[in-house]
């Protein structure tokens, strides 16, 4: 049989695709979306009829804990502060299975959220040695069909500070983890910073993963981590392979320093992930008022021509109670924290949880003939309305196959 006349894996039959005038079908083949136009002949193993509803490219979620989510029960914390002080408590406790077990819970979540490439940060250090690796490891395995898991060896308590985590990052990065990640305001000097940001891109540069850092999560103007990574960045020449996560002491520098640093960050490629879900709630300074929104510079950055995406960080752990997991509710969270206010500022808000996410972890995300059939099936016919996140169906495609989904429950009145 001639491949064309094959029937379909899957085809999606009156689709919206962002910015579209009409609606289209789609259909894919072995994974990939192999032809796309209104009134595609053949048959198909599955048919959704999309009723004119959006379909997107999947949701990345760029930016998640995802060995410590679901722990809060264990410790939780009220300030950064206190959370940064006492995570060891928390990872002391875990045991493989119980990161798997919850890992398993957050990626399960997730698939029905609409996400389906997760960047995992993974403590790595003397707390949790590589107990937390494991664990990921296993809910990776789980989830191999329904979602891409991404695991970044983060060493949070240090990297000089923490003797034990430069081995223990080797380890993990020999045995499965994908990137490197690092906290350098984690460290006891401004010396040990910068040691810390050079060794990380030093461990980079010699095995080639990429570099995922938080940088200057608190929002206290004497923090200049970020400066360091480009820096560094540049000076190794890994422009392009390595992001940037928070970076909320940016917002309160004065402007001038602002522009500075946001000069060298374009300079040396650098991707900026934001945090506004569960920064918001974390940051703001120490008065009754908060005064920054935890959500970085993010038109500063996109202006400067930067891609800035969005992550939700963290849920129901030490460091934040809330979250599900929904990129809907992060890019409407980006909205509110960043100030985004017209139609093409939500656009990119929309973008921050679906194409500059998936630049930021190096994929297209793009919906065209030969691309992944990585989808999101939505009900709405437009950004707007998907983003007021009103009751409804949502689909999730992974591979060309239906993996997952949201039923809402809809409202009623009587
Ligand atoms: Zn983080």
């Amino acid at each position: 049989m001639p491949d064309t006349d094959r029937p379909y894996d899957l085809l999606i039959m009156n689709a919206r695709l962002r910015g579209a005038e009409s609606e289209t079908d789609l259909a894919v083949r072995d994974g990939v979306i192999a032809q796309l136009e209104i009134g595609i002949a053949g048959t198909a193993a599955e048919t959704i009829d999309a009723a004119g509803g959006l379909v997107t490219t999947s949701f990345v979620d760029p930016h998640f804990h995802l060995d410590k989510c679901l722990s809060r029960p264990l410790v939780g914390a009220i300030t950064p502060e206190e959370a940064f002080a006492r995570a060891h408590e928390a990872k002391a406790q875990f045991t493989v299975a119980d990161v798997e077990e919850r890992a398993s819970e957050a990626l399960r979540l997730a698939v029905a959220q609409g996400i389906g490439h997760i960047r995992a940060q993974c403590d790595v250090d003397y707390a949790t040695k590589l107990i937390s690796f494991e664990g990921l490891l296993r809910a990776r395995e789980n989830f191999a069909e329904a979602i891409d898991v991404e695991i970044v060896a983060f060493p949070q308590e240090g990297m000089i500070k923490d003797m034990e985590a430069p081995a223990l990052i080797r380890e993990a990065l020999a045995n499965g983890a994908d990137a490197i990640g690092g906290l350098p305001e984690s460290e006891t000097s401004i010396e040990d910073q910068r040691a810390h940001v050079d060794l990380v891109l030093d461990i980079a540069s010699e095995t080639g993963v990429p570099v995922e850092m938080h940088c200057d999560y608190m929002d206290v103007p004497e923090l200049k981590t970020l400066a360091m990574l480009a820096e560094g960045t540049t000076a190794r020449g890994l422009q392009g392979r390595v992001t940037a996560s928070h970076c909320n002491a940016l917002a309160i520098y004065p402007d001038d320093e602002a522009k500075a640093v946001i000069d060298q960050v374009k300079a040396a490629d650098i991707g900026v992930t934001v945090l506004p879900v569960a920064n918001l709630q974390m940051l703001g300074g120490p008065e009754r008022t908060p005064r920054n929104r935890g959500s970085s510079r993010v038109k500063e950055l996109l202006d400067a021509g930067i891609n800035v995406a969005a992550g939700s960080d963290s849920m129901f752990d030490i460091w934040y109670r809330f979250n599900r997991l929904d990129p809907v509710e992060t890019g409407y969270i980006s909205c509110l924290s960043a100030g985004m206010r017209t139609d093409e500022e939500v656009e990119t808000a929309f973008d921050m949880v679906t194409t500059r996410a998936a630049n930021m972890v190096g994929k297209d995300g793009e919906i065209a003939v030969g691309a992944p059939a990585d989808l999101a099936v939505h009900d709405s016919p437009d950004i707007v309305q998907v983003l007021r996140g009103i009751a409804g169906r949502r689909l999730t495609v992974k591979g060309g196959r239906v993996v997952g989904g949201l039923e809402k429950a809809h409202w009623c009145v009587r």
